[in-house]
């Protein structure tokens, strides 16, 4: 018996339509006490009088009833369509809860989707991703995770690794010395492909990574290089799409842009340095924790005025790290000694008179280039598939090394039926009820 939820599925601010969905074993009763359309015909919608719980009609819309199993959750689901106004959504989602349903929690519909076979793991975990999706190449990619592509391929693995499994089984009842070499060969010889082919899957998390998170570029230079100018100037730029501005964190600001089919998440060290009293020795401070968190580091040099300590720390700093020197300033002339520079990259620029910025953003689109990852679903881009990819593979690659030493078989099998029960974890199958709860908690309400 699932007890009935009720939330909001659309944006909480003014819109044109916003949704609330309702799913439960009481889905349909308690609907009907608030849509007084005809919802007895499943899957078809029709229009309606939406009433507040005193009777009072409230809006006009429309509603949909999804008779289980065939919905989302699985569940007996309906969904209303009302105006999008805050307050029509507050008063129809009150009257839901007077009717008998309760407030859903954050992923409650995704979560009893799984919980009812609807989708696995990965699927559910693609939702958020689609959702959270910056540009259409994540968007892409996690369509087709959401189509069950990744859950399909760690199936298929997990699948080839359960038959063999079933031919050491075999083995067992046999002494070991009775198990040919040439046998253990062949065996160990399809782990180590399986192994491998677990290990590609979690590196192509190297790249798939920047689809779901962008690349995250840090701004360092001492004061008045010009690193806010050209934050500026690369906000501003004809190449790029400002998708989003994130709040300031306290010593940093952080825009995102969108250049190609790249998320770039600008992080400006210069922060408050109005407010610092010691503004270079935080600033220091400041660059280093901005470049250790960065994929790329752009250091920033003022190339009009000679190079002062400051200056050689941000030169340190991007040596240590994957970096691009910007000496900017270049409409004044470059007075700077350049050998300083040796073997890092280095770009020359005016962010004033924005000559060289879109060939600095050409660079950074170069450097993380990712048209040529396939958006086919089989990029893994979550961490958590990664991590738990590779310690499959390190279960998978030890069973066919044991394997191939002469171990014994039924020692050998433990280590496989253990990578097995990991890859579930992946997909859901052998998940802990704490693992997926965390995932679910990262949804918003109503999804
Ligand atoms: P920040 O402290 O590193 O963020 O530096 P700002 O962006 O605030 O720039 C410091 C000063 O340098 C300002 O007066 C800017 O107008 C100036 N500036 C920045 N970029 C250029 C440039 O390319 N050419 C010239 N001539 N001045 C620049």
């Amino acid at each position: 018996m699932a007890d009935t939820i009720a939330a909001i599925s659309t944006a909480p601010s003014k819109s044109a339509i916003g949704i609330i969905r309702i799913s439960g074993d009481d889905a349909l009763n308690i609907s009907k006490k608030v849509f007084l359309g005809d919802l007895s015909t499943p899957r078809m919608m029709s229009t309606g009088r939406i009433v507040s719980h005193s009777g009072e009609v409230c809006d006009y819309g429309m509603g949909v009833f999804f008779k289980a199993p065939k919905s989302f959750t699985g569940e007996d689901s309906v969904e209303l369509y009302c105006h999008g106004s805050t307050a029509v959504l507050r008063s129809v989602l009150s009257a839901l809860y007077r009717a008998g349903a309760r407030p859903a929690e954050p992923g409650e519909f995704t979560q009893r989707a799984f919980l009812n076979g609807k989708l696995d793991l990965t699927q559910a975990e693609a939702i958020i991703d689609l959702i959270d999706s910056e540009t259409e190449l994540a968007a892409k990619n996690a369509a087709e995770q959401m189509n069950g592509t990744l859950g399909k391929e760690i199936s298929a693995l997990s699948d080839s690794l359960t038959a063999i499994a079933a031919e050491f089984y075999a083995f067992v009842d046999y002494p070991d010395d009775e198990i040919e070499q040439s046998e253990r060969d062949d065996i160990s010889e399809k782990l180590f492909t399986l192994a491998k082919h677990a290990k590609q899957l979690a590196g192509s998390y190297d790249k798939g990574r920047l689809f779901r998170e962008g690349v995250r570029v840090a701004l360092i230079g001492r004061p008045n290089v010009g690193k806010s100018s050209l934050l500026n100037a690369l906000l501003g730029s004809e190449r790029s799409i400002v998708t989003d501005i994130e709040g300031t964190t306290r010593d940093t600001v952080e825009e995102s842009l969108r250049v190609n089919s790249l998320a770039l998440h600008l992080i400006d060290t210069a922060g408050l340095r109005e407010a610092d009293n010691e503004p270079e020795r935080l600033g220091i401070a400041r660059s280093e924790a901005a470049a250790k968190d960065a994929d790329i580091v752009i250091a920033v040099f003022d190339g009009s005025a000679p190079l002062d300590e400051f200056d050689k720390r941000a030169l340190e700093l991007a040596k240590k790290t994957r970096s691009i020197c910007v000496i900017n300033k270049s409409d004044l002339g470059c007075t700077i000694d350049k050998s300083v520079f040796s073997k890092l990259q280095v770009m020359e620029i005016s962010a004033k008179e924005r000559i060289g910025t879109d060939a600095l953003l050409d660079r950074i689109c170069e450097i993380f280039e990712i048209s040529d990852i396939p958006c086919d679903g089989k990029t893994v881009t979550n961490p958590r598939h990664a991590s738990t990819l590779m310690r499959a593979y390190e279960r998978i690659s030890a069973a066919a090394e044991a394997f191939r030493g002469g171990i014994y078989a039924d020692i050998a099998v433990s280590d496989i039926e253990h990578a097995i029960n990991i890859l579930g974890e992946i997909t859901g199958r052998s998940a802990q009820d704490a693992i997926v709860s965390e995932i679910f908690s990262r949804f918003c309400v109503g999804k």
